[in-house]
């Protein structure tokens, strides 16, 4: 390969003119362009699609030497080295995809001064034979793409990016410059502490995607409920329905396929060929959906994404946030849709309590999962929502979400929880048994299945007492009690278990206020409809279920039918 000469740019604005063909710097590019330029440190927030590629291009450009670029996206840094080239910046990577040759044709490049940008892979940075090539020529700057990966409590942890505080000692004139599109407050602190970016100047651009509309819709049949969604409102569009297992990819793709929908698998068990032509295709041809695991998306610039469907649920509301990013980003509106079920909250919980990880790891986990169960059970604006999770505040409503568009109707549900609260409380201690959702609601719904027969749970005072629900509102109801960590699941059997949080709820302490969901079909909430039956509260029971059984009493009116359970 023949080295291209060098552009030999006099400025910013001219290498953003001349060899990206852009008239101006968007929002805070031009800032930290010259900050980097001038030698110092720059930690960037900027939401995906943002800009944040020139923000460390350009530096490198102007600058004397080569611009070392660390990307955990080995397999984008062709296309991306590719892209550059084609705008005449003199651009290579090294990975572990390359052959001995090959490696030595960019060493020999980067020595010779020949190099305005090379791309490395973290795990090549730590690594002595790359640090002793890096100190054979000279570096104009580091840019730390994906810089959260380094931070050990986020969703998307790489080992080798540790590693990377190294760069301010073993280089401590080489000015640096990390980028992400997700980091909290606390993140962003990590990644400071970590990274050594103690006098980094920090850039945050607002997070807010102004042209995606976020919606949560409760999931009950969700192949019909996303055909429904892309024949209705995204006929003819590009975009990207996200499932949590290949299985489900697979099934999807063709479900849409068979309807007349052009899509696309992507997940990790598929061969690397097949990934990559899909992938190519999508990215060149209209109208693609890609249906994919997590796997797919980072680093994916397509602007024409008009909408990011999750049929489940994201473990965090940075995954949320990052993988419906991935619409809109030429700016005009799309869509972010996710259906969210009740199944999901067990199925997250599940995965969290029989994870192999620590106990530490299990409560980041569920923290994070939290975070975006709130984000699904909260009656008010999403959008809002999402941005002050990112520390911005956001006070107004913002009119482009389901929740401003359509302002649920709210209902409480602290008595019922209470109800079913008590119901577990009761079939544990009093009989020893656990069981899962599905049989608890029965119960409370008075249904005589199989089941109910079977363990004689019709004999029990709590038959029948949430009649007044719907088994769509009970579900809900079970739902906003995991997600707010007054139920767990216990992963082995899957039963529904009382949490140290249920006394809150018990107590009357804290107040369940829910969503409405369209389906639900009763208008009067009345408790005392209920009132069926009755028995005197057990001498054995803690205080809080004591309390709770006297409001039991009062549901239920005065007739005592049973003693006991
Ligand atoms: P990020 O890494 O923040 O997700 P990119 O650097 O990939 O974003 O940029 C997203 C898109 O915006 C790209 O297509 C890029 O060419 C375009 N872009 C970036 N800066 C400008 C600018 N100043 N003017 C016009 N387009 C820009
Ligand atoms: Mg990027
Ligand atoms: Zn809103």
């Amino acid at each position: 390969m023949t080295s291209a000469p060098s552009l030999s740019v006099s400025s910013a604005t001219d290498a953003l003119n001349r060899v990206f063909g852009y008239p101006s710097f968007r929002g805070q590019q031009g800032d930290i362009v010259e900050h980097v330029i001038g030698g110092g440190d720059a930690l960037v927030l900027m939401p995906t699609g943002g800009g944040k590629s020139l923000c460390y291009q350009i530096p490198a450009l102007v600058r004397p030497g080569t611009g070392v670029v660390v990307s955990p996206l080995i397999a984008l840094m062709q296309d991306q080295v590719d892209a550059l080239r084609t705008l005449g910046v003199r651009a290579n990577f090294l990975n572990s995809s390359q052959d001995l040759e090959e490696r030595r044709v960019v060493e020999a490049e980067f020595v010779a001064g020949e190099l305005d940008l090379l791309y490395v892979a973290p795990e090549g940075l730590g690594t002595a034979g790359v640090q002793r090539l890096l100190d054979r020529g000279k570096i104009s700057l580091f840019a730390i793409d994906e810089a959260h990966c380094v931070s050990q409590w986020g969703h998307d942890f790489r080992p080798d990016y540790l590693a990377l505080s190294m760069l301010h000692e073993r280089w401590p004139d080489v000015p640096r410059i990390a980028l992400t599109a997700t980091a909290t407050p606390a993140t962003r602190d990590e990644i400071a502490t970590r990274l050594q970016l103690t006098d980094a100047r920090h850039f945050t651009a607002s997070f807010d995607r102004p042209n995606i509309q976020y919606r949560i819709v409760p999931k009950n049949n969700p192949s019909r409920q996303l055909l429904d969604l892309l024949r209705t409102e995204h006929a003819g569009d590009s975009g990207i329905v996200y499932c949590l297992s290949r299985a489900s990819v697979e099934k999807h793709a063709e479900f849409l396929s068979q309807n007349g929908i052009p899509a696309l698998p992507y997940h990790a068990g598929l061969d690397a060929r097949t990934r990559f032509g899909n992938q190519s295709r999508f990215l060149r041809e209209d109208g693609l959906v890609m249906v994919a695991t997590i796997a797919f998306g980072m680093g994916i610039d397509k602007p024409d994404v008009r909408f990011v469907a999750h049929l489940d649920l994201p473990k965090s509301l940075e995954g949320y946030y990052q993988e419906t990013g991935r619409a809109g980003r030429d700016g005009l509106p799309s869509t972010a849709w996710l259906a969210y079920g009740l199944q999901d909250v067990m199925q997250q919980r599940r995965m969290i309590e029989g994870s192999e990880g620590d106990l530490a790891f299990r409560r980041n986990a569920a923290r994070h999962l939290d975070a975006m169960l709130a984000l699904c059970e909260s009656v008010t604006c999403r959008r809002a929502q999402i941005l002050q999770y990112f520390g911005e505040t956001y006070e107004t409503a913002c009119g482009n979400c389901d929740s401003c568009l359509n302002p649920p109707e709210s209902w409480d549900g602290t008595v019922p929880a209470q109800k079913l609260l008590s119901t577990v409380y009761r079939l544990h201690k009093e009989r020893g048994q656990r069981f899962g959702a599905q049989q608890t609601i029965d119960i409370l719904l008075g249904k005589r299945t199989d089941k109910v027969s079977r363990f004689r749970h019709d004999q029990l005072t709590v038959f029948g007492i949430g009649a007044d629900l719907s088994e769509v509102e009970w579900r809900n109801v079970v739902r906003q009690l995991l997600a707010g960590d007054f139920l767990a699941v216990e992963p082995a059997h899957q039963t529904i278990t009382l949490t140290a949080r249920s006394g809150e709820v018990l107590r009357g302490e804290r107040k369940l206020l829910m969503r409405r969901e369209v389906a639900a079909p009763r208008a009067s909430r009345s408790s005392s409809r209920a009132a069926t039956k009755a028995g005197a509260a057990p001498a054995d029971l803690s205080g809080e279920a004591v309390g709770l059984f006297e409001r039991l009493r009062t549901w239920r009116g005065a007739t005592a039918k049973e003693q006991g359970v």
